[in-house]
């Protein structure tokens, strides 16, 4: 018997039907979303709405961001001493090997 395959027509999946356009969230604009992610009618009405802007702006003053060379203490001296005392009890551990272990 050849190895010959049944062709079997790939079937797509079926397509969850769009959900109906819904009004932009900005209040007073009149426009429908269409986007099924997307909550106003357009970036620039977004970029309008009030309520976005009070809610963005509160956002921001609640959680300040450190930058990143702020958060990071980078202290190599501290970590060396730290596994010197570390190692400092053990008397298993010789002297010359005492930094290797953790
Ligand atoms: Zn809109």
């Amino acid at each position: 018997m050849g190895g010959m395959i049944p062709a079997v027509p790939v079937r797509s999946r079926p397509r969850a039907p769009a959900p109906p356009p819904r009004q932009c969230a900005r209040i007073g604009c009149q426009n429908l979303v269409h986007k099924p992610t997307a909550r106003y009618c357009s970036v620039r009405c977004s970029s309008l709405d009030p309520n976005r802007r009070a809610r963005l702006r509160a956002g921001a003053q609640r959680g300040r961001v450190l930058p990143m060379a702020h958060q990071l203490t980078l202290n190599f001296d501290a970590a060396e001493a730290d596994l010197a005392n570390l190692a400092a009890a053990r008397e298993d551990v010789p002297a010359g090997l005492a930094r290797l272990v953790v």
